[in-house]
């Protein structure tokens, strides 16, 4: 997503494209891109510096912190950058993007509130009704 500075008009610049979560590498264990992730970015001069608003959006799996399970969920976000420029330079927005998105991941994702995980003998996922281990626990102690 790149944008001349000197094509930034007085009352502010909106710039919006569809990025393809493949090539930014936006993947992690934890979260995976099932369609195209848009970002909508508002680019206004600031002096020597350029003010920037995004939003991004996109389709996503999940996976739930205790069953593990991916679960679809769209990802939304918005966040606010500054870049110091000249008149003359292109500014790249992708990197900073891209950092900032790492930045906003979810970190305790749950399929539903009430999950039940996973059984810590056997590995099953509770929600599926239960597993063949005659009591199982969620916390084990040793000795
Ligand atoms: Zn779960
Ligand atoms: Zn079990």
């Amino acid at each position: 997503m790149r944008v001349r500075v000197e094509e930034i008009p007085p009352g502010g610049l909106t710039v919006a494209e569809q990025l393809d979560p493949a090539n930014l590498n936006l993947e992690t264990p934890d979260i995976r891109f099932t369609g195209p992730l848009t970002v909508k970015a508002f680019l206004e001069r600031e002096g020597d510096a350029v003010e920037v608003r995004v939003e991004a959006a996109g389709p996503t799996e999940q996976a739930c912190r205790r069953c593990l399970e991916p679960t679809a969920r769209p990802f939304e976000t918005r966040f606010e950058l500054s870049f110091p420029v000249g008149s003359d330079d292109v500014l790249d927005l992708t990197p900073d993007i891209r950092g900032e998105l790492f930045l906003n991941y979810p970190v305790e994702f749950l399929c539903r509130a009430d999950c039940l995980g996973l059984c810590t003998r056997c590995g099953a996922n509770l929600n599926q009704g239960g597993c063949r281990c005659a009591a199982p626990q969620r916390v084990t102690r040793s000795g």
